[in-house]
Formats: C-alpha cells, structure tokens, sequence
C-alpha cells in the first residue's frame, strides 16, 4: 500500500478527493489516501508521497523520512522552495488545463488592448465618427513574453498564430518556431525595446524579483499595455504606477500582487489604467492534475524520474 498525504485545505480537499482516487485507480495503485486535517491522517514517518498546497499546515518536512516526493499542486513553487527542511524532491505542476488557461487569459487580454475594445466601451454615446478607430493587423504590433517555459511559449505560439509578431526571452538561449527567442541582460532589453505588448511568464526567485523597475519600463515603447499573470513582485508596484500616470504606459492588467489578497486600500483597485484580476488567470484543474500526480507516483514506484522536478538551484 501506497500512503499518499494530501496537505492542502478542507475545501481544496473537496475538489480532489474524488479526482485523485479515480486516477490512482486507473493506474492501478494501491494508495492510502488521507488528509493532514483528519483524525486518521498518518503518521510522518508512514508517508510516501505529499500532495502539497503551499497554504498547508505542513511545514517543516523533516519527519516525512520515507516520503519519496512533494508533489505541489501549483506551477509556482516560491512558497516552498526555499524550505530548508524539504530535503525530498520537489515536483511542481504543468497540467493542460492550466496551460489552456493561461493562453486563453494571455490571448483574451492581448485583444482586448489589440483592439481597443475599451475604447469602444467608452464611446457608446451616439457619436459615430467619435467612436472610430482602427487598430492596426496583429503583424503590425509586437508582442514580447517573459518567460518561456511551459506556459509562456503556449502562450507565444497562440499569439504568433494569430498573427502578432512574438519575441520571447529566457535564461537559457531557446529556438522555438515561429518566435524571436533572447537570452541575457542585452536580449531582455532587445524584447522589452518594442513590446507594445508585455507579457510576464517568469517564475518567482531572487533573480526575477522586482525585474520590471523603473529603468526596464522605461524602455518599453511609449503606449506599451503589460499583462502580469506572472508573480507580483516581478514589477516594481510604484515605478508601474509612475510608468501609467506620466503616460508611458498606456495600460497594466495584473492578476497577482505583492499582497494577496491586493489590500482594498491598494492604489491599483482605483487607478483607471490598471485591471486588477483576483489571481484567477489559470487555475490547477483537478480531473487533469490529478492524473498528473497518479503519474508521478506511478513513476516513483517504478524508479523511474519523476515529472516536473523542480531545479532546487534555479529556484524553479
Ligand atoms: P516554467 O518553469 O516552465 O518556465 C519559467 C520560464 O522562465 C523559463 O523559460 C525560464 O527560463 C524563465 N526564467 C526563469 N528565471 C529566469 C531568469 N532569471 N531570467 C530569464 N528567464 C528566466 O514555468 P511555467 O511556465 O509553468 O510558469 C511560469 C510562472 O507562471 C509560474 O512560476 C507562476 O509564477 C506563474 N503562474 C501563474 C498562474 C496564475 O494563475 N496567475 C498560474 C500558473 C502559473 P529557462 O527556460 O531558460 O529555464
């Protein structure tokens, strides 16, 4: 038998259990599957697997000795990467429905600045000649994603499909069809030089925090719009909020925060250039991830590598 604990919340536990118990037996597994809530929940020592939520009680990993991975239900692993105590390897989560989510909220947000649909929302007044404007073919405004992992190059590909010219950039040197790739201090300053439109894709570490400072959004073209479904602290909150009120940037759409919950005093709730989205771009999907960590588990017992792993000293 395969003890498998879930350490997430109540409710998060609500969504998965039936998901998860369906995928480990489509695999044949035989798995124990219990909470780290419940009267029953197992011992440390009895454990070979934590399905993780970074908001669970489990913090400090070093009784888990037999526990062959942490397996984190979130793409992002900033919370719990840096756990001293975490010794096991460390799994994150690449799923479709979170990549189809994520494209689907990076594409729709991309037209909605492409096209000027604000615009229109703001000239239903009668005044036809008022209300023109043509925006330019996708070939004619460029697009630049930060990021290329897992999910920013789907969503690159989605945006090259649609005609935008895509330029992405990297840490490690990519060639991806269809897209400009960059690499390195010059290459980032190369992208951001004519992004109309800026997306962030880069994971959380000590190297990406606070990247979009006040220096690097200015180089971005006068009237750049930025879509940050990203991490918070990838922009610098008041160099972005200057970059909106002298001009430069026409619009920033952000759907995660220094602070999560965005406090209801932040300054971007109110400001007319900014769309606060509540941290829902793309969520993990339970039917999906699910089947995901019955693999991963499949794979442990098997010996085989496990997916995802996350390089302990990229911090990703
Ligand atoms: P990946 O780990 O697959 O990709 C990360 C990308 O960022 C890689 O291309 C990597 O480069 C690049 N990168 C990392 N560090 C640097 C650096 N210092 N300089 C330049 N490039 C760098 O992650 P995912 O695509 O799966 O996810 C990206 C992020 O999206 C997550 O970390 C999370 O923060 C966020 N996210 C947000 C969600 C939401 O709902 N808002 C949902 C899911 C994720 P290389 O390829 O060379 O390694």
């Amino acid at each position: 038998m395969i003890n498998v604990l879930f350490a997430a919340t109540e409710a998060r536990w609500s969504e998965y259990e039936a998901p998860l118990t369906a995928a480990f037996a489509d695999r044949d597994l035989a798995v124990d599957l219990r909470t780290d809530f419940a009267p029953d929940a197992f011992a440390p020592e009895e454990v070979d697997y934590i399905i993780y939520a970074p908001n669970s009680d489990v913090q400090d990993f070093t009784p888990y000795t037999r526990c062959k991975a942490v397996l984190n239900l979130w793409a992002g692993v900033e919370a719990i990467v840096g756990n001293q105590t975490l010794t096991q390897p460390l799994c994150r989560m690449v799923d479709h429905g979170l990549t189809r989510g994520m494209v689907e909220w990076v594409t729709g947000h991309a037209l909605r600045h492409h096209l000027h649909i604000d615009h229109f929302l703001a000239h239903q007044d009668g005044d036809w000649e008022g209300a023109k404007l043509i925006p330019p073919l996708a070939e004619e405004r460029p697009v630049t994603v930060l990021g290329l992992g897992e999910l920013g190059t789907a969503c690159a590909q989605s945006l090259a499909q649609m005609g935008f010219p895509v330029t992405g950039w990297s840490r490690t040197q990519k060639d991806i069809e269809g897209l400009t790739c960059l690499s390195g201090t010059d290459g980032l300053a190369k992208a951001l030089s004519n992004a109309q439109i800026l997306v962030l894709l880069l994971p959380l570490t000590e190297e990406t925090t606070d990247l979009l400072d006040a220096t690097r959004l200015g180089q971005l073209p006068e009237g750049a719009v930025i879509l940050n479904p990203g991490r918070g602290p990838l922009i610098v909150d008041d160099a972005l909020l200057a970059a909106l009120d002298s001009g430069h940037l026409r619009h920033a759409t952000l759907d995660v925060f220094r602070e999560e919950p965005l406090p209801a005093a932040h300054p971007f709730w109110s400001h007319p250039k900014v769309t606060v989205c509540p941290h829902i771009a793309s969520e993990t999907r339970p039917l999906t991830a699910s089947r995901i960590i019955a693999d991963n588990v499949a794979r442990g017992e098997a010996g085989q590598d496990f997916l995802f792993e996350v390089d302990r000293s990229q911090g990703y």
